[in-house]
């Protein structure tokens, strides 16, 4: 991986002699990581840039969080959003509906109706319905009373990922249930730029985590990938890395302003 500002000579003619999506991840991209999602707010001068950036380019942030969350919390309009890993987007000349996957819905409200009500009275679960997804929090349970948790939770939600309707994945502490359709942020990157007509758009992508790197792999040659860590020998399939939310928020400044 290169640092970023160190390749920016290479770039600057890339960037200025075609059309470009900027794509976003949010937390930990655009908003350091806090202990409380609802805490990570974009600071003004954040907003400011992400503005200025819009009027020159086409921008999307891409988030794991739900459309209508990380739509409210960034509150720039004329960009894409892409919420729940990509699962739902809204934005210029982009019709999710299309995607197919508003059916899935209703089985994930039903899955975390039941394991509210079988679970709730377990100190520290947290069911967090984010619509087309779920996570299931148990970071705060008692160790006494987590091998229960886990039981109920695979009783009720076993019999829904061997019927093919939702897929488990398990995280430090924590379930995510997602609708069992072979989709992610980098597929859905690659949608987003399809349907917006943007064909042979130049894709600058930023994001600091797991996910972000089905983004990355999915970059064709000379799209640019932009890993977000304090760790530049961490294995990533992006091309380049910066070090953290400010050198982000600094490095989209000067794209904002580049003629
Ligand atoms: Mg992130």
């Amino acid at each position: 991986m290169e640092y970023l500002p160190d390749s920016w000579n290479k770039l600057v003619d890339v960037f200025l002699s075609t059309s470009v999506f900027v794509f976003l991840d949010y937390d930990g991209t655009l908003t350091p990581i806090v202990d409380k999602p609802e805490n990570a707010v974009l600071s003004a001068e954040s907003m400011r840039v992400l503005r200025r950036l819009r009027d020159k380019y086409c921008v999307g942030i891409v988030s794991g969080r739900s459309l209508e969350d990380v739509r409210s919390l960034v509150g720039v309009s004329g960009i894409y959003y892409a919420g729940n890993h990509g699962l739902e987007v809204s934005g210029p000349k982009i019709n999710s509906k299309a995607l197919g996957f508003e059916r899935f819905r209703p089985v994930i409200r039903e899955i975390c109706s039941n394991l509210k009500s079988s679970l709730g009275d377990v100190d520290g679960v947290l069911v967090e319905d984010k619509g087309l997804t779920a996570s299931i929090h148990y970071r705060l349970v008692s160790e006494r009373d987590r091998g229960r948790v886990e039981g109920d939770f695979w009783n009720l939600v076993g019999g829904y990922v061997d019927s093919g309707d939702v897929k488990v994945t398990s995280g430090k502490m924590v379930f995510e249930i997602r609708p069992s359709v072979d989709w992610d942020k980098g597929r859905a990157v690659k949608w987003v730029v399809d349907s917006a007509g943007g064909g042979d758009s130049l894709i600058v992508y930023f994001g600091d985590d797991r996910t972000d790197e089905d983004v990355f792999r999915r970059l064709g040659e000379g799209d640019v990938g932009v890993l977000v860590s304090e760790d530049e020998g961490i294995e990533s399939g992006a091309g380049y890395f910066l070090r953290d939310v400010d050198e982000v928020i600094e490095f989209l400044s000067v794209l904002s302003r580049l003629e």
